[in-house]
């Protein structure tokens, strides 16, 4: 036999030992599943290192070699790993938020206005609810640009108790008062549980702000509403956890959840925030949820409003929420990120005419 000949014959051989192989693993694969299933039916941990141990010490027993048991034990481990993820692959829950489980986008309906069908929402309106005149001057500019999407802080989460705290229950009440006047909707924070019923008698929207984005009490509220519920990520929260707690909303039963970018942490100081523009992209992604970006929290300044939202709209936002206060500079909270009502006309200007943003009232 020729020295090439030879070569094949035990390439051969190899071959068929591959196949063998093959079966072998793909027969402990379908094993190592139906144990899965077993486990979480029993609700037991899949990991379990003893019987790791024990299959280990019975195989290297009974090692014949050539392979050292340093190299055994390691080939073995692999194999352990992989049929491990491959059980964990079978039992991980998919979200009710993911869009393996919906693949259409969620619409939601804010009165007339849809929210991510298609066309851009702008939600504006003051950081804080300061007086009557102050929202009725802003919601006739959102009205007379074809806005119908008022929000304002009733209840504020300031960082320091000597800071302004919002209105309240009046706050709410002088939100709608204005909203009736010009015929727009109102979105405004909650951040107690017990007050949501009492919200819903006020707002159109639930707004559950960047600090209570993991109120799992809040969410769980906010999930057994019968309204749509307006979610900020957390400032240090991560893509998953944002998910993670829009799915503690809708795994309530209330399905219209709407997503929002606020720009997170990092040591950048010249923003407020660092707009996270690739959260835009990965959430319309991964999850069927309309999903906005918050251009007045997360940069925290005026002067490139614009070309963030130009931004946002082009990564796929499906709107975009500013403040817009008559007076900033007397502002009782942001006074230094909000815009006037001169500079949110020339905003929506830019907005129409770039063809970025359709009027709604066309
Ligand atoms: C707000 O929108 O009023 C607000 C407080 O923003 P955030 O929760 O994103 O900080
Ligand atoms: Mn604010």
């Amino acid at each position: 036999m020729s020295m090439s000949e030879e070569l094949n014959k035990l390439r051969a051989q190899i071959d068929e030992v591959n196949g063998e192989l093959l079966t072998l693993l793909s027969r402990r694969a379908e094993l190592t599943k139906q144990i899965g299933d077993v486990k979480v039916a029993q609700g037991v941990n899949r990991f379990d290192p003893v019987r790791e141990r024990d299959m280990l010490d019975m195989i290297v027993a009974s090692n014949p070699g050539p392979f050292d048991n340093d190299t055994i034990r390691h080939l073995f481990k692999q194999i352990f790993k992989a049929s491990l993820d491959l059980q964990q692959q079978d039992h991980q829950k998919v979200l009710l938020v993911s869009r393996k489980r919906q693949p259409e986008d969620t619409v939601v309906a804010i009165g007339d206005t849809v929210v991510g069908a298609g066309e851009k929402t702008i939600v504006a309106g003051p950081c804080s609810v300061e007086t009557e005149e102050q929202v009725m001057k802003v919601a006739q500019s959102l009205s007379e640009q074809g806005v119908s999407l008022l929000r304002g802080g009733a209840f504020k989460p300031r960082t320091s108790p000597y800071d302004f705290q919002g209105l309240g229950e009046t706050g709410l009440a002088i939100l709608r008062r204005a909203a009736d006047a010009y015929g727009l909707k109102v979105i405004s924070e909650i951040v107690n549980p017990s007050d949501m019923e009492m919200a819903a008698r006020y707002v159109d929207v639930v707004q559950i702000g960047a600090r209570n984005m993991q109120n799992f009490e809040l969410l769980k509220a906010a999930g057994d509403l019968n309204l749509p519920v307006f979610l900020k990520r957390g400032m240090s929260a991560t893509v998953e956890e944002f998910l993670f707690a829009a799915e503690y909303i809708v795994s309530r039963g209330n399905s219209q959840v709407i997503l929002c970018e606020r720009g997170i942490r990092t040591y950048e100081k010249w923003t407020r925030n660092t707009l996270d523009i690739s959260a835009v992209p990965l959430l319309k992604q991964e999850s069927h949820l309309p999903v906005f970006v918050d251009i007045t929290h997360s940069i925290g300044r005026r002067d490139i409003q614009i070309p963030i939202a130009k931004a946002a709209l082009a990564a796929g936002a499906d709107g975009l929420m500013l403040e817009v206060h008559p007076d900033p500079a007397v502002a009782l909270s942001d006074a230094n990120q909000q815009i006037d009502i001169p500079q949110f006309e020339s905003f929506m200007d830019q907005m129409y005419s770039s063809g970025l943003v359709q009027r709604e009232d066309k």
